[in-house]
């Protein structure tokens, strides 16, 4: 496919040219795999989120599928169906059934009184996204989670550096799993990490990560995954990091500026983020409704004749997806919320260092379109 003239998502490296040289080393050093670079970004890790222990992995989703394991999840775990669907397929893959919760209107984060409705006595977890970036509402998870005796997990995937309460993402749920892929704020190239409260389980997680071995490095404590990080990945991770903050601030001036320009369009809406809150904008998504010119489809088309890659998100939601269908049938209707965002959201191009010149230009064709 032909690279559009403006890209949804760029990865934004800082000082590649410090990297090239940094790669030399590793390679030449010989530990290319869970290696010191890895130790200190799993430090860093910790810091930035305020857990008590940070546990370097191979992706988001591995991460997620280790954390299920760990925290020794049985039976059902609540879980949006307006998310990415590999929410729902760590969960799969650890044999527990995702049952689908709608989300809360404006956030779009998973509704914490359809959750507790959904709780019966074979759930034994919460899994709520950080969607787009935002936090969800932990006041109120945490609350159900305590009452009715369940785990937190939280795929925080798009959260890293995003805040709730003025504390940082990372330090809310039993453990929290961020993902470092190239679509991400933070990014390693490829990666995750595990943010966990309790030491206990961050040794339990560094085996299984590397098979399940116990400590001897012979026999299997468990059974795991081969889910580490490579010291390579971990140089990338680390540069990235200590930028997060420009990223997020660099973000959230170009976000302002779309909201600004595309404020008075009929049918049009955005993510509402809370005042105790903050997030890492991953993503700026508009939601394209009844009253709008266009229907989101249609505008996704033009956009993308006009050069302009977008992308229908979350679309399906995970329920209607084909892997799901089946054993959600029946459920088709009763999620309004997520249903309703995922015909209607269009996330347009954003990255770290994309000019506001560019957000114009989109900006522009959005009026175009749908104006
Ligand atoms: C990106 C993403 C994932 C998957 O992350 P990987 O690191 O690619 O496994 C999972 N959940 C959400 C919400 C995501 O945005």
């Amino acid at each position: 496919m032909q690279q559009p003239r403006y890209p949804i998502i760029r990865p934004t490296i800082p000082d590649a040219a410090g990297l090239a040289a940094e790669f030399a080393e590793i390679l030449q050093g010989g530990i290319v795999t869970v290696g010191p670079r890895v130790a200190a970004f799993e430090r860093e890790c910790a810091a930035r989120t305020g857990a008590a222990d940070c546990v370097a992995v191979s992706s988001c989703t591995s991460g997620l599928i280790l954390a299920a394991r760990a925290l020794g999840l049985t039976g059902e775990v609540i879980v949006p169906a307006f998310t990415f669907a590999a929410s729902a397929h760590a969960l799969v893959w650890c044999g527990l059934r995702p049952v689908f919760c709608d989300s809360q209107p404006g956030t779009l984060n998973i509704d914490p009184d359809h959750a507790a409705r959904l709780v019966s006595d074979r759930t034994s977890a919460i899994m709520p996204v950080y969607i787009f970036g935002l936090p969800p509402d932990f006041d109120r998870l945490l609350d159900l989670a305590g009452r009715r005796g369940l785990r937190l997990l939280c795929d925080a995937a798009q959260g890293l550096g995003a805040t709730y309460r003025g504390r940082p993402a990372g330090g809310f749920g039993d453990a929290e799993v961020f993902s470092l892929s190239p679509t991400k704020v933070v990014t390693a190239v490829e990666g995750g990490i595990v943010a966990v409260r309790d030491a206990g389980l961050a040794r339990k997680l560094r085996s299984l990560r590397d098979y399940g071995k116990a400590a001897d490095g012979c026999d299997m404590e468990a059974v795991g995954l081969s889910a580490r990080m490579s010291e390579l990945h971990a140089a990338v991770g680390r540069r990235c990091l200590a930028h997060c903050d420009e990223l997020i601030a660099a973000r959230a001036a170009l976000v302002g500026l779309y909201r600004e320009r595309l404020a008075g369009l009929a049918g049009v809406s955005f993510q509402t983020i809370p005042a105790d809150r903050t997030t890492s904008h991953n993503y700026m998504v508009i939601f394209i409704g009844p009253g709008a010119r266009r229907g989101r489809d249609e505008a996704y088309a033009l956009l993308a004749d006009a050069g302009i890659q977008t992308k229908k998100y979350f679309h399906p939601a995970v329920h209607e997806m084909t892997a799901y269908r089946a054993s959600s049938a029946g459920l088709r209707g009763t999620l309004p919320v997520a249903e309703r965002a995922s015909r209607e959201g269009l996330a347009l191009p954003l990255y770290s260092h994309m000019t506001a010149g560019d957000v114009e230009i989109v900006a522009g064709e959005m009026l175009r379109i749908l104006g």
